[in-house]
């Protein structure tokens, strides 16, 4: 069995020598995304598994273990992997924890240290906990990120983009059911086996697979239908992960609706505007100010190419670029406020309703504070602003219940609804198709808002 070996600080580390013989527990956030990041990481010689567990012991696992102030997505990320640990379903003596660290003022950046905390309190002080982190944070001699493996990564984090983009836009009007699903898996397949190929990271090759992913899901069999769109926006965890936020996702489709998902390139571009502000407000190394200028403006012509690819199909609506959102935050915050999701956060709502899509659930984690600046906080001014936008806030935390979450959003989409129906009757005159069907467009435009949402808010 691989011998225990600490650093100066007294840290556990990840050795070469486990990583021959332990399994890797990741907890997920983007489930497309982070299925390509898995099968990065497994085709790196590392055993993984990824933790999709959604059941009531992990908020009971992270109460146990982490204190009850620190933020949700915390408690849930902990509880998880300890609940795992405790499954049975591992030799604990033979797995480590991976988790992320942003590197950053939030508390994402301590989230390893409470982890370790919670291991130790619950006498698992001898399993390894290895920081995915690109700040040079914490290093291990078994788990290296050499400049490929950042490559693979960054482009797991772009395709999975389009992917869900173009997904979403598919899955609630599908005529066989799970046929989305299913090109999902086929495109992350052929996408990771890709990747070690000659040329796989060269511009114009990644255009080809952006167009063919569009052209692919643009042949899928749909019946498209008047559905409200509804934006899904919030503290990064809460907002992707099905076990944040309830499966927000397939709860919205159930009640037919079409969810709409900003992609994580935003959230990677703004990571860097950041340091390229802080430099332009506060000074600072030169030296930094030139890295991130140039990441930024690498994965902001990766992101226009994945628009320029989507564009090409009519049916299929693209995001905005990042230089575009951050442009409509203009006249609401200073883009000094990088706490958590920062201005990011009023920036993805201001653009939905840009974009016509005017109802938006904002998840808010328990103790949360800069989100809730930034989220909840911002809401009054964008509807002062915007009066046809439909925006309702939900808490996540240990203590609420999904079916009051769920009310509050039903709320909500009834008024989303009966603007939808409004507009239909009042404004847009229905068009008679050549197979003799009633057909009115697809919005997500309503009218003004009601008393009864802006009291849910
Ligand atoms: S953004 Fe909010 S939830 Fe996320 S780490 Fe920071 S305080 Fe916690």
């Amino acid at each position: 069995m691989a011998e225990l070996v600490y650093n100066q600080q007294g840290r556990l580390l990840f050795t070469e020598e486990m990583k021959q013989e332990y399994t890797l527990l990741m907890p997920q956030m983007l489930p497309v995304h982070f299925t390509m990041l898995k099968r990065v990481f497994e085709m790196q010689g590392f055993q993984v598994d990824m933790l999709t567990t959604t059941h009531r012991a992990i908020v009971d696992e992270g109460l146990k273990y982490v204190h009850n102030d620190t933020c949700y997505p915390a408690l849930l990320v902990i509880g998880q992997l300890i609940d795992a640990v405790k499954s049975g379903k591992y030799d604990p003596h033979k797995v480590a924890l991976l988790i992320t660290q942003t590197g950053g003022g939030c508390r994402a950046s301590n989230y390893i240290h409470l982890l370790r905390k919670a291991l130790k309190r619950a006498g698992y002080d001898y399993i390894p906990v290895i920081s995915v982190n690109l700040s040079g944070l914490e290093k291990n001699p078994g788990f290296r990120l050499d400049l490929k493996m950042v490559l693979k990564m960054a482009y797991s984090m772009i395709y999975g983009d389009i992917l869900v983009n173009v997904a979403n836009q598919c899955r609630p009007y599908e005529l066989m059911e799970g046929e989305t699903d299913r090109r999902i898996e086929k495109w992350v397949n052929r996408l990771v086996e890709d990747f070690p190929q000659r040329g796989a990271f060269k511009r114009n090759h990644v255009i080809d697979n952006f167009n063919a992913i569009v052209d692919d899901f643009a042949s899928i069999p749909l019946h498209r239908t008047n559905k409200p769109r509804v934006g899904v926006v919030g503290e990064i965890y809460i907002k992707y992960a099905p076990l944040g936020n309830n499966n927000l996702e397939d709860f919205l489709r159930g009640e037919g609706c079409e969810p709409v998902v900003p992609g994580i390139m935003d959230f990677i571009i703004f990571k860097c505007d950041n340091r390229v502000e802080d430099h332009r407000i506060y000074g600072g190394k030169t030296a930094t100010y030139i890295g991130a200028s140039f990441l930024k403006k690498y994965c902001e012509g990766l992101q226009r190419d994945m628009i320029a690819a989507i564009a090409r199909h009519p049916e299929f609506r693209p995001p905005c670029t990042f230089a575009h959102l951050k442009s409509l935050v203009k006249d609401y915050l200073g883009y000094g406020n990088k706490m958590g999701e920062g201005w990011l956060l009023t920036g993805e709502m201001l653009e939905l309703i840009d974009s016509g899509t005017v109802n938006i659930v904002c998840t808010q984690p328990f103790g949360c504070l800069p989100n809730h600046v930034v989220g909840k906080g911002m809401v009054r001014r964008i509807k002062e602003k915007h009066p046809q936008s439909n925006i309702v806030c939900v808490d996540y935390d240990p203590g609420a219940t999904r079916i009051n979450q769920e009310n509050r959003i039903k709320l909500m989409l009834s008024n989303a609804k009966l603007a939808q129906k409004k507009q239909a009757a009042h404004t847009v005159p229905a068009v008679q198709t050549g197979d003799g069907e009633l057909s009115v467009p697809i919005s997500g435009a309503g009218p003004a808002q009601t008393d009864t949402v802006q009291g849910a808010v």
